[in-house]
Order: structure tokens, then sequence, then C-alpha cells
């Protein structure tokens, strides 16, 4: 039996076998061919297309809800470009030219189809070029017989064992049957982490080698509470986990049974509990779990599947969805945050090299103002199908969301000469997650209607901390004096100027954190919609006063340990039901 240690990330209790996700097939044979083998040749590759186009046919067809709508558009162009007679006539013509082998020319044609495209003018065609890869890949493991060890594959119950995982893989896999995700890299904010949550499925990350620790179908325990993998266990550890397994699954039922009672304090504030989405799949969830609303829908993800940027009618159609399941309900939407760590290759190129300050967010749609105003026309579009506020995130100061706000005029200027309607009053906010934004939030607050603090960007900016590296996540301490003072700063700088202020980061979520930012003066809580039912329990076992006191005593304390230590005293000495860890 091994223990290997990681960070926890999300909860939950998993066992089952791994599967291990290896990258793509790299490396190919290479040998010459007379030219009698060429139609031999041309029938291997017949039959391996024959297979790839199968494999997405299986992966189609299988149960239609497992397959959202971003994956099944990215499969069906996969289908057309497999069925293409020109990409067949490419292939075949190399293969009589070079008079190699049907590996090696597939390779040598994937890489001068890619080339072209990466190289071309056209955002629409370069991205195309990932997708020739991945039908060379899907093509070459079927000629060489290797096991694709793609997420998009797995078929039966298991734990995702990897070494890093994209945000596209965590949104494209079968998540009815990924029971936990372990992955050697990563920390507690990022975005594989958020969307493990998300999608309520247990992950530990972090956990620097357990891949070459476990091997393909070995049994394993993945202990999303206390941020552990063990490996081969005994029999008795193995019993105990299945009955913790019970019980931890019995604990969630009863916290669901929150769901119809408000998150009101003892003495009668009311908060609202909101919850964080990716996709519009997600609302499921959300209701579940008793959310008041969508506190933040992270709407890059639209982006990231098809890996292209959806056109006004394919966001509206997304917007509408959410809106509309949500109604009464209010929905806040955050513009196009990608860049930083939410890289789509030939459409927003990595390759800076300080990525986290780079080309983000806003800085990015300032700079593609067709890309920008398409989305806010077609959020503007959807605002009369629901209760819609609209978020800008990453902002850094007054000049930067002055053009911002007046491309959104522009935008309703142009709505209103097409006769398009839209609701003239849709409130506009505006995320803190930048320190001078934080430290400028008495000048910020007098031009929109709302904050939310975004925590996960803010703490890693302020403590200068990168919220994906697991060496540094230590650091990482949402409980730093100067984290804490901040968050005051800004909620005292919305109350002062009659806004009221949320936070949509994950301190949010966090059950330790729950009473001191209600001392602090929020009033919306966003997160993941797992952690809604004990915020909410948390909320209804204080009153206010409580909950000032401890912020009292805490802003005095000079370190994170400190402040964290007599939290947990504290919280553990007066409920019972809180997690331990
Ligand atoms: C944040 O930074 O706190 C936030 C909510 O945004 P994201 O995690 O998407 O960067
Ligand atoms: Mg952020």
């Amino acid at each position: 039996m091994k223990v290997v240690e990681g960070i926890m990330i999300s909860p939950g209790i998993a066992i089952g076998p791994v599967f291990l996700h290896s990258p793509d097939v790299l490396s190919v044979p290479s040998y010459d061919i007379s030219a009698g083998q060429i139609p031999y040749e041309i029938e291997r590759f017949q039959t391996a297309r024959a297979r790839a186009v199968q494999d997405i046919e299986v992966l189609l067809q299988r149960g239609k809800p497992e397959v959202g709508e971003m994956e099944r558009k990215l499969l069906n162009s996969h289908l057309l470009m497999l069925n293409d007679p020109h990409f067949h006539e490419e292939v075949t013509q190399a293969l009589r030219e070079r008079k190699k082998n049907i590996e090696y020319v597939l390779r040598e044609v994937e890489e001068s189809l890619a080339k072209k495209l990466e190289s071309s003018e056209d955002e629409y065609l370069r991205e195309r070029s990932l997708d020739i890869r991945d039908i060379a890949n899907r093509l070459l493991s079927h000629l060489l017989y290797r096991k694709r060890g793609s997420v998009l594959d797995i078929d039966k119950e298991c734990i995702l064992v990897a070494h890093n995982l994209l945000p596209s893989d965590v949104i494209s896999m079968n998540r009815e049957k990924i029971v936990g995700i372990a992955t050697d890299f990563g920390g507690k904010t990022s975005h594989v982490a958020i969307l493990a949550r998300a999608f309520e499925i247990p992950a530990v990350l972090g956990l620097s080698e357990i891949t070459a620790v476990v091997r393909n179908d070995e049994m394993i325990i993945l202990d999303g509470n206390r941020g552990l993998v063990i490996v081969d266990p005994d029999e008795t550890t193995l019993n105990e986990y299945i009955t913790s397994r019970k019980a931890w699954q019995q604990h969630e039922l009863q916290l669901l049974n929150l769901n119809e009672l408000r998150a009101e304090t003892r003495d009668g504030k009311l908060l609202q509990l909101e919850s964080n989405i990716e996709v519009p799949d997600e609302i499921h969830s959300v209701l579940a779990h008793g959310a008041d609303g969508i506190g933040l829908f992270r709407s890059e993800f639209l982006y990231i599947v098809p890996r292209k940027f959806p056109d006004e009618e394919e966001q509206l159609e997304a917007y509408n969805r959410v809106l509309e399941g949500m109604k009464p309900r209010s929905v806040t939407i955050r513009t196009l945050d990608l860049g930083g760590d939410k890289i789509i290759p030939g459409v927003i190129p990595g390759g800076e090299s300080n990525p986290i300050l780079g080309w983000r967010a806003v800085r990015f749609c300032l700079s593609k103002p067709e890309v920008f105003k398409s989305q806010l026309k077609a959020l503007l579009r959807a605002s009369i199908h629901g209760n819609l506020k609209i978020m800008f995130p990453m902002i850094s100061g007054v000049e930067e969301l002055d053009i911002i706000l007046e491309i959104l005029e522009e935008s309703k200027e142009e709505l209103r000469k097409n006769g398009q309607p839209f609701d003239e009053s849709v409130p506009v906010g505006i995320m803190i997650e930048v320190p001078s934004a934080a430290f400028t939030s008495d000048i910020l607050a007098k031009k929109v209607s709302f904050f939310s603090i975004g925590t996960n960007d803010l703490i890693q900016y302020m403590i200068a901390v990168d919220r994906e590296n697991e060496r540094i996540a230590y650091l990482y301490e949402p409980f730093h004096p100067g984290v804490l003072r901040l968050i005051k700063m800004v909620v005292d700088n919305a109350h002062n100027n009659g806004i009221p202020v949320g936070m949509c980061g994950e301190m949010a979520g966090d059950p330790f954190a729950a009473v001191i930012l209600l001392g602090l003066g929020l009033d919306e809580y966003s997160m993941s919609a797992i952690g809604i039912p004990m915020i909410k329990r948390i909320i209804r076992s204080v009153t206010i006063a409580e909950a000032e006191e401890l912020v009292g005593t805490i802003m005095e304390m000079k370190s994170s340990r400190e402040i964290d230590e007599y939290v947990r005293a504290w919280m553990e000495e007066r409920f019972d039901f809180i997690p331990q860890y």
C-alpha cells in the first residue's frame, strides 16, 4: 500500500480502476515500400479510417445527454473531415509519391496540412489545424494498434489519472464514467479544479508523481476530502473507505434537505447564495443544490471546446438557455476571460512569457472589438429572456472601464438601429480581482451597479503566487491579513457608494471563510453548486453580531496561520457539522 499526498480539490471518495491518460501517439515507424505494396497500405488506411469513423459514431450515440452540444459539434466536424474526399486524395497521392509506410505518410500529410493552416491569417482556418492533428492521432492509434488514452474514449467507470489536464479535456470527457480525477500538476483554484467541483467529481491534484506510481486498471482509492490517493490498499483500508464513502454520500443527501430554506442568519439578515457555472448543462445541478441564482457564468468555456469564436446567434442560444432555465433567478454572465491559462491554440496563442500578467480577459477583448461586440450584442439581446447581469473581468482601472462602457453603449446603439430589442436597464458590474482595482474601488463603484470579488486572481496577484503551481501552493493564503484588509476595503467602498458586493472566487465556497465574509459585510456568495448547502447551514447558524465579533478579533492578528487556527477552533466549538479538513 502506498499513500500519495496532494491538494484536496473536490470533495468525496472514489474507489475504482485507474485510467491513465497518456499523450497522443508521438513517434511513428518509417520504412520503404514497393509500388506493389501501395494498394495494401491504402487498404490499411481505409480500415483505420472506418474504425475512426465508428469510434466517433459510438461517442455521438452514447446516450444523448452525455454528449454536450459543444462536443457534438466538434465530433461532427471530425466526421466530416474523415469522410472528406480531398483528405483521402491527399494521403493516397502522398503514398504513391513517397513510397513509405502509411503511418509515416499520414504523419507527413498531417504536418503539412496543419502547418499550412497554422500560418493562415484566418482564425477559423488556424483553429482547424488542431482538428487535423486530432484526427491523424486517432487514425495512427488504429494503424499502430495502440489504445488511445483519450478522455473522450472512456466508457467504463474509472478514476482518471493524468500528468495534467486541459480545461477542454474535463469539459469533453464522459463525466458519467469518471468517478475521480488525480493529476501530478495543478492547484486549488486552477480551472481544472473548478471544473471538477462544478461536475461534482472527487479530485486530488498536485500529486507530483501519481502517473509514475500507478498502472492502468490498478484499483486505487481517491480521498478528495483529505487530498490523498491510496495505491494498492490493504483490505482493512479498503473496507474503511467503503464505509466512509457511504457515510459521505449520506452526509451530502442530508445537506440537500436545506434546499428549500433561505440563507438567513439567526438574526434575520438574508444573504444571496449563488452558483458559478462553466457550461449551460450545469443548471440542473445548480437548481438541485438550491442556489438563489448564478453569480458567475464563465462564458469562455463556450469557446474552448469548439476551439473557435461562436457567432452572435450561437452565443445568444446558450445565454437564453441559462436565463430561461434559471428564471426568475438572476444570472450574471461574465464577458470573455480567455488568455492566461485559458489558451485556445490557433485562436488565442500561448507563448507569452508572463501569460497571467498578459493578454487576457478584457485586454484581449479590447484588441478584438469585433469579437467583444458580438458577445455584448448577444448578451444584450439575451437580456429580455430572463434576469441578466453583465460582468466584466480583470478590470485594472477607471480608463479601461470607461472604454468598455463606451463599447457597451455603441453595441446598444447598433441594436437600437437594427430594431433588436434588449433590456435598457440591464445591470452592469465588474470583478474586483486586480489589486489596482481593489485599491481604487471607491472610484470604480460610482460607475457600475455591483462588484464581485474574484479572490482566485486577487490572491494570486496580491501575494505574487501562481494559482496553478503546486510547489508554492502553501503561499496561497486567503486568510493573509493583507487579503482580508483588502476585501474589507472593497466591501466598504461598495457600500459607501450604495452598491452590493459579492464574491465569486473559490474563497466564497470555503466553509472556514463563510463567517468571516459575513462579518466583513459581503452581500452575495457565488461558488460551485456542491458548496452551497454547507455554506447555507453555516449562515443559518450564526448571527451578524457573532460574525462581526469574530472579524474584530482576527483583524488584529498578524499572520494567516494565527487566523486560520483561531477560526477553525471557533467553528469547531460551535458547529458539529463542519468538515474535518
Ligand atoms: C477569480 O479570479 O476569482 C474568478 C472567479 O475568476 P476565474 O477563476 O475564472 O479566473
Ligand atoms: Mg479571475
